[in-house]
């Protein structure tokens, strides 16, 4: 799989090809606000390089998974939602409602929320 995918929607937002409102950056992984948001903060984090799911994620890919969870943090911190709390959810496959294939958590917050989350 290549690293950049033309015909993908988020690697066209990690090459700054689309527009997206960016809220954490770094040589590994982009952060930008959901187009739809489900929650008062609801913020996608994804690779630069394209993966498809989370499912697709290769042993070479591990470092990847870490850089994704490390800004998780620093950009729930960014947004002002790290002390009050945050959900990172990765939607992966049809039963997930999973609708684009580039590895995305949706980190979500800014609001009480429930659980079981279905
Ligand atoms: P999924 O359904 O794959 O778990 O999540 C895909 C997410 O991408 C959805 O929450 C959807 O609102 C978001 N999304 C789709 N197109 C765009 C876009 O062009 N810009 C942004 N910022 N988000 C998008």
């Amino acid at each position: 799989m290549p690293f950049h995918d033309p015909d993908c929607l988020f690697c066209k937002i990690a090459a700054g090809e689309v527009p997206a409102d960016i809220v954490y950056s770094d040589d590994h992984v982009v952060a930008f606000r959901d187009i739809q948001p489900v929650a008062d903060e609801h913020i996608l984090i994804i690779p630069r390089k394209h993966i498809a799911s989370l499912s697709h994620l290769e042993e070479g890919d591990l470092d990847i998974a870490g850089h994704i969870l490390s800004a998780a943090g620093k950009t729930a911190e960014k947004a002002g939602i790290a002390a009050s709390g945050y959900r990172l959810v990765f939607n992966t496959g049809p039963d997930a409602l999973q609708s684009v294939f580039h590895i995305h958590g949706h980190l979500i917050g800014g609001q009480k929320m429930g659980w079981p989350p279905f």
